[in-house]
């Protein structure tokens, strides 16, 4: 059977068992072949805009004796599939602003109706994703942080909600800031559970910490660069960053950050 990376097998393990899967952005289509030989699903789809990794799905299904149960197909987004085709979807290793954008475009189009389960790995702006969740009253289950070979991914296991008023009073309990115990306004409390993960930021695992830091490290290098700017507008941004800054760390300085 195939072997995964760390990261794709830990996208795998949040399917759920018997899901029609359709991995969008799919690449070699590693993930789905996994969830076919494994068992774990009957049927899947890979789908995939450019020509290149397109050719390179239809090739991984092809070397793994799948081109039965694993439909590879080309197209922009979810707009390779059907309205009620899938049960799961999954998207992976793309940034947060173009997996929203392809999240809701699918949701516009109907392309999401009856997709029960999503499981997401954004590479960067995972708080546009969260968003997208709330706004389209999917209710987030599950964030797993994990590190591979000096990176650090966090993955998204999201359900839909059985209804508006559920997944409604779900995510208004899961993102209220209100008694978290930060100086901050709580505009800005809720803004860092969005950024940082409502579960993650309870778990305060050491990683959290060390992407963290090394975010706020990169804000310094900027900040240090901006000090060399004679520009009155480098001033200003210097201001903005190192409010940020210190938000990032009074938030650091409080994990595990659980609501009483
Ligand atoms: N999902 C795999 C993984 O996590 O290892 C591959 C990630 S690869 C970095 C991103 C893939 O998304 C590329 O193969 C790219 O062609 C594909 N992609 C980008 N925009 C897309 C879109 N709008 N619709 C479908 N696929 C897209």
């Amino acid at each position: 059977m195939i072997k995964l990376s760390k990261r794709l097998q830990t996208i795998a393990d949040r399917v759920s068992a018997d899901a029609r899967a359709a991995d969008i952005g799919s690449d070699h289509a590693l993930l789905p072949v996994y969830l076919v030989q494994s068992g774990k699903c009957p049927s899947a789809i890979a789908g995939e805009l450019n020509t290149g990794p397109f050719l390179a799905a239809q090739k991984g299904a092809a070397e793994a004796g799948l081109t039965g149960a694993i439909d590879v197909r080309q197209g922009d987004g979810l707009s390779v599939l059907l309205p009620g085709e899938a049960d799961t979807v999954i998207l992976a290793g793309m940034g947060g602003s173009l997996m929203s954008d392809i999240l809701e475009a699918g949701w516009r189009d109907g392309r999401l109706d009856g997709v029960r389960e999503l499981v997401l790995q954004p590479n960067v702006g995972e708080d546009l994703v969260r968003r997208w969740l709330v706004r389209r009253d999917y209710v987030l289950q599950s964030e797993t942080i994990m590190e591979e070979d000096g990176r650090i991914y966090e993955i998204l296991h999201a359900l839909a909600g059985e209804n508006k008023e559920a997944a409604e009073a779900w995510n208004t309990r899961l993102y209220d800031a209100s008694e978290l115990p930060l100086q901050m306004s709580a505009g800005y409390r809720s803004e860092w559970l969005y950024r940082m993960g409502p579960y993650l930021l309870q778990e305060g695992d050491e990683l959290l910490k060390k992407k963290w830091r090394m975010e706020l490290g990169k804000l310094e290098r900027i900040r240090n660069q901006l000090a060399l700017s004679t520009l009155s507008e480098s001033r200003e941004k210097e201001a903005a960053l190192g409010d940020e800054m210190q938000q990032m760390e009074e938030v650091l300085q409080c994990l595990p950050m659980v609501k009483p």
